[in-house]
């Protein structure tokens, strides 16, 4: 069976409005070698409509709604699978609302099953609704647990962690994070990849930027993860982790003549790489979730007094 991709977005494929380079062969690549794949993003705003169509301004055409699958389709798939019949109050943007009116979940602002939070769309005034639907007894769900998301190398906006956070404080109620590194965001994204080669590829890999999320989330389900430094990590500090990426590369345009002849790179076999660009340090986790794993060892206690 041929090899399946799933594909982060930002930091793989562009960064900052800008295609990395050797991003349009690498998907010319697959597309041609009818290489099973999927973007994989745990951004909840756009649908998969938006996407090919922001990708095709980009640069990058030939792709279509079934390449992507994002944690507000991951969330809709949750709740019609594990809780048919439920109904929602969302504080989030056009693609959750689209993902859980294609899957029949109603709105409900007064008793709803779940409030769910997504990227976006927050106010005092639709927190406090929200606020108020978890003290009548609704469960908190976030499409994911990104505290912030990169708008430039300079510039983050608040995700949906942090919208979630807010709610968790505000009610002393614990949220549920769905999207990377959640399990569940790679089953589905699995069973979607299944269903577009006609049979389950093997092995399947995960190509991504982050640790937390991408390569977290692909070694606990079982998939192989491959690490790019074309984003929000730094060869430097992938040994502070736990889990480890089973292949680092410098980018995608690594894997572009190995898709083209079905023969993996030798190249690739010593990942002596550098990156050149500057990695901000922030104060705090970027996703809600990492404190389940931290990934920097604690300091020892000290023996003696
Ligand atoms: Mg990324």
């Amino acid at each position: 069976m041929k090899t399946g991709y799933l594909i982060d977005m930002d930091g793989v494929i562009y960064r900052e409005n800008q295609l990395v380079a050797g991003a349009v062969e690498f998907v010319e690549a697959l597309i041609a070698s009818g290489t099973p794949f999927i973007f994989l993003t745990n951004n909840s705003a756009p649908t998969p409509e938006d996407l090919s169509v922001r990708l095709r301004h980009l640069g990058l055409p030939g792709l279509s709604a079934r390449h992507f699958y994002t944690s507000a389709l991951n969330t809709a798939d949750f709740l019609s699978e594990t809780h048919p019949g439920c109904t929602v109050f969302v504080i989030g943007e056009g693609g959750l609302l689209a993902a859980l009116h294609e899957h029949k979940i109603a709105n409900d602002a007064l008793q709803p099953s779940y409030v769910v939070v997504g990227e976006g769309a927050a106010s005092m005034e639709k927190l406090a609704k929200a606020h108020a639907c978890i003290e009548r007894g609704a469960r908190l769900l976030a499409t994911n647990p990104d505290n912030w998301c990169p708008v430039s190398s300079v510039e983050t906006r608040p995700g949906a962690g942090a919208t979630a956070a807010f709610l968790e404080a505000s009610t002393g109620r614990r949220a549920y994070y769905l999207g990377k590194p959640n399990g569940y965001m790679f089953h589905r994204a699995r069973r979607q990849l299944a269903d577009m080669a006609a049979g389950t590829p093997e092995p399947i890999v995960m190509i991504g930027d982050t640790m937390e999320t991408d390569i977290r989330g692909a070694i606990e389900s079982g998939l192989h993860a491959y690490l790019v430094l074309t984003g929000s990590t730094q060869l430097e500090s992938v040994g502070e982790y736990v889990y480890q990426p089973t292949r680092v590369l410098q980018s995608v345009a690594d894997l572009t003549e190995e898709i083209r002849s079905g023969q993996p790179s030798s190249r690739l076999d010593s990942p002596v790489f550098r990156h050149s660009a500057a990695q901000r340090s922030r104060w705090g986790n970027r996703h809600q979730t990492d404190g389940e794993h931290p990934q920097k060892p604690r300091p020892r206690a000290p023996m003696t007094r």
